[in-house]
């Protein structure tokens, strides 16, 4: 079985939607992941911002908005009669309960529900649609097989074994449609993967289902070798190994969300990365081996903030560097970028909720000194110990950049830089022209 799941812009009009069997073979078994409609999570991102501000009237008349544009959507989608008339009905079902939401407390706990509804509307529309040019399709609830636990971490056995029910039950059935993006936490409320999450959710139901393949269809013909918002002339990357895939969503690739490399990579499942517009062409393959000796891709980070821990006792004596990741541990804020010397060490976060609490703790061991508005340029390739030459590389195309961290020899295919994101679009442009062109 595979998992095919297809991203915002793959279903961002009717007219995509319906283009969807040029690619999805009903006849063949597949789990289709879908993403809410393009822009509607962002809708729903700022109509929770307004109602967890107690602004209803603006919130309504975003509500109202969207639902205006769903309502188009339908008319598009299904031809008229009971199909259309179903859709219809979702699509009201839906907005009136985002209305009513408005009238009640609402918590981040609400606001988790309000983010859910573009994936349901999209999966259970496209299933009307399905039903309404006679392809048999199974809509399956995320709700009932994605969980995520008290540390966020998602749980694979669990959906392995709340899935599997699930298929047998519609066993004869081979094309089955499910939300990305959405799941429960460990109280049973309605969460989820975080913002892209869709991606995550296709390779967490590769690794449940054993699939033979996850394909990530977006409006991009694979990764490519920086990032195509910033840099012209961009060159799509043919093959990844996991590590390298990994390090580049995680730092900042946006084709692929952070997190979603790892459940494919521990249950060996490959993940083709593919363009919905461009179906013929080639995409990336990510997979356990990779082309070697090749410097592959540029990706940055932004929102990074920098901490240096100035220390008069010995830095580096036994036991401080402990102390001082114990403090970041306590408040659940995940370290990206570490250096050190003898008198200092300087590391970055993304997650700055808590930094207050742990600069008050960490200036037990010296001066603290915070840089905010940083990125983390990451160039990704195959660095093996036996390779020389491409630091220097590297840091020839940055000379006219200050540099504030430098990490390099942690894995055998990431040099990392922070440097000012003021700086980010000279550093992308700089490091292309110097390493693929
Ligand atoms: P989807 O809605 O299908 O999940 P996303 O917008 O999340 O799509 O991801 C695809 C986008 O990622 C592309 O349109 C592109 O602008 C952006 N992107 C950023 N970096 C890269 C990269 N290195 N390679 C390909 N696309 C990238
Ligand atoms: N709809 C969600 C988002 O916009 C998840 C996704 O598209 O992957 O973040
Ligand atoms: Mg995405």
């Amino acid at each position: 079985m595979k998992v095919l799941k297809f991203g915002g812009t793959s279903v961002g009009s009717p007219e995509r939607m319906m283009k969807l069997l040029d690619i999805i073979n009903p006849a063949e078994e597949q789990i289709v992941v879908l993403s809410a409609v393009s822009g509607t999570t962002n809708s729903l991102v700022e109509i929770s911002g307004k109602l967890l501000k107690e602004d209803k009237q603006k919130a309504l008349t975003l509500i109202n908005a969207l639902h205006q544009k769903y309502n188009d959507f339908v008319v598009e989608l299904l031809a008229e009669g009971d199909f259309r008339e179903q859709g219809q009905e979702v699509v009201d079902y839906h907005f009136n309960f985002l209305a009513a939401l408005s009238n009640d407390m609402f918590t981040p706990i609400e606001e988790k529900v309000v983010l859910a509804q573009g994936e349901l509307l999209s999966t259970t529309l496209y299933h009307i649609y399905l039903k309404s040019i006679g392809v048999p399709s199974v809509l399956l609830p995320a709700l009932d097989f994605m969980k995520i636990d008290e540390d966020n971490e998602p749980d694979i056995p669990f959906t392995t074994k709340n899935l599997q029910p699930l298929l047998e039950k519609h066993k004869g059935n081979k094309l089955f449609i499910t939300q990305g993006f959405i799941c429960r936490n460990s109280f049973g409320e309605v969460d989820n993967l975080r913002r892209g999450g869709s991606d995550y959710t296709a390779s967490l139901l590769g690794a449940a289902i054993l699939a033979e393949e996850v394909q990530i269809w977006t409006d991009i013909d694979g990764m490519h070798n920086n990032d195509p918002r910033i840099v012209k002339g961009t060159k799509p990357i043919s093959h990844l190994s996991f590590d390298e895939a990994a390090e580049l969503a995680y730092f900042g690739a946006k084709i692929l969300h952070p997190q979603s490399v790892f459940p494919a990579q521990k249950y060996k499942i490959p993940v083709r990365l593919l363009n919905t517009m461009e179906p013929q062409a080639q995409g990336t393959l990510i997979a356990a081996d990779s082309e070697k000796g090749k410097i592959k891709s540029i990706a940055a980070k932004d929102g990074i903030t920098a901490i240096k821990i100035q220390s008069s006792r010995m830095l580096l004596a036994y036991g401080f560097l402990r102390k001082v990741f114990e403090i970041f541990e306590r408040y659940k804020t995940p370290i990206d970028m570490i250096t050190t010397s003898e008198v200092a060490v300087s590391l970055t976060i993304d997650f700055t909720d808590n930094l207050d609490a742990i600069v008050k703790e960490l200036h037990a061991f010296g001066s603290v000194e915070i840089d905010r508005d940083q990125t983390i340029v990451c160039v990704v390739g195959d660095f093996g110990a036996e390779k020389h030459g491409y630091a220097s590389r590297v840091l020839d195309a940055l000379k006219h950049i200050p540099i504030r961290m430098i990490s390099y020899g942690g894995s055998n295919y990431n040099i990392s830089l922070l440097i000012n994101t003021g700086d980010k679009t000279e550093a992308l442009r700089s490091l292309h022209n110097r390493l693929f062109e």
